[in-house]
């Protein structure tokens, strides 16, 4: 059978080859840290960096198509990788979600509602991009942001000069914060043959930046889940995309608003691996192995929930709860902050 190569072995990865596996594909996982989650289910695994230019050329030549779980692949890295073989999704995904001032003017270009948002050098063009915007706002570093590290809250114009020192230097852009309804996300697939398939919307809860539930289904009205759908539909398009990503959105009185677009499958899409029969790391490799997309209809109601650093204390409990699915990542070492697993929590009437 073919091989995909998953560059990065995080969880995602790990969930990604285990439905690449039920489908009878084979693994490689490249990641440059040492016993990465994806590593224990993977059919092989390099440890090495993305600039070991041996060790990449190698890791090509094993498989038949690459995918990835994370978007700040170095492109270098891609360059020679994409000279082997086809990555997919592909490189423009990547180019327009590594950077959130590409994404934002990608976005807006399509004709799609963004935050306010402005180019920040230094601090006269943060004063600049306050005066138009206005507080409260929030600072981010353009690149490598995730689980809301690199960003700052900007509550009064003379808080400026904190959030700025807290960019370490980094180019960054200055968002209106927007006082939305609800945070939602469409988790969106496309297939090599150009078919657009979405999975029901999920209301999305953060805290500290982090997600901390996602909820099936969304309290969006038809208009609004309607709209949330072609939106993500139309990125997917605009990118000529092959696989899964995940839309996230802000409900707002004024209509949806884009916060940011991720080129992988995603957390707030975890939820479809019990309340659906094809879940998004099935879409994912289906896309990528240029299989017909599956069907990713609802037919359950789900709450998703992060099982963050200390809540794997609860686990004896959560092991006892009915109508309850646990997946855990296999990471040995417990820390703060950290992404250890997720339930599912089938919702009955
Ligand atoms: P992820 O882990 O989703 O990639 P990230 O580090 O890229 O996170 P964002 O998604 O930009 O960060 O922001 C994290 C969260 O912070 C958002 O889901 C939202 O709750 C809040 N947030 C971010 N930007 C704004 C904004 N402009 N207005 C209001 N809230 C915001
Ligand atoms: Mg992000
Ligand atoms: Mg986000």
């Amino acid at each position: 059978g073919a091989t995909i190569g998953i560059l990065g072995g995080g969880q995602l990865g790990r969930m990604l080859c285990v439905a690449a596996s039920r489908l009878g594909f084979r693994t490689h996982v490249y990641e440059p840290a040492g016993a990465p989650p994806a590593g224990q289910v993977a059919n092989a695994l390099t440890t090495a960096g993305y600039d070991d230019t041996a060790a990449l050329d190698a890791f090509a030549a094993s498989v038949d198509v690459i995918t990835y779980e994370f978007e700040n692949i170095p492109t270098e890295a891609l360059d020679r990788l994409q000279a082997l073989r086809p990555i997919r999704p592909g490189r423009e995904a990547l180019r327009v979600s590594q950077d959130r001032l590409t994404e934002k003017t990608f976005l807006t270009d399509l004709g799609l509602k963004t935050a306010p948002f402005a180019d920040v050098t230094d601090q006269a063009s943060l004063i600049a991009a306050l005066a138009t915007i206005g507080t409260p706002a929030i600072l981010k570093t353009r690149r490598l942001g995730y689980d809301g590290k690199g960003q700052a809250r900007i509550a009064a114009p003379d808080q400026a000069e904190a959030a700025l020192a807290q960019m370490n230097g980094a180019p960054a852009i200055l968002e209106g914060f927007v006082q939305f309804q609800y945070e939602v996300s469409v988790i969106a697939a496309r297939g090599a043959d150009g078919a657009v398939a979405c999975f029901d919307p999920g209301e999305n809860i953060h805290r500290m930046g982090t997600l901390r539930t996602t909820t099936v289904p969304a309290r969006l009205s038809t208009r609004q889940a309607t709209d949330a759908v072609l939106l993500a539909a139309q990125v997917l398009n605009a990118l000529d995309y092959v696989g899964v990503m995940g839309v996230e959105l802000f409900v707002t009185p004024q209509g949806l608003l884009v916060n940011e677009v991720a080129p992988r499958v995603h957390n707030s899409g975890h939820w479809t691996q019990n309340g659906c029969v094809i879940d998004q790391f099935e879409q994912h490799v289906r896309a990528v192995a240029g299989w017909p997309l599956g069907d990713g209809s609802r037919y359950a109601d789900v709450q998703m929930e992060n099982l963050i650093g200390d809540d794997m204390d609860r686990l004896p409990d959560l092991a006892r709860e009915a109508d309850t699915a646990i997946h855990l990542y296999g990471k040995s070492e417990v820390k703060a902050g950290r992404k250890m697993g997720h339930v599912n929590r089938i919702m009955r009437g």
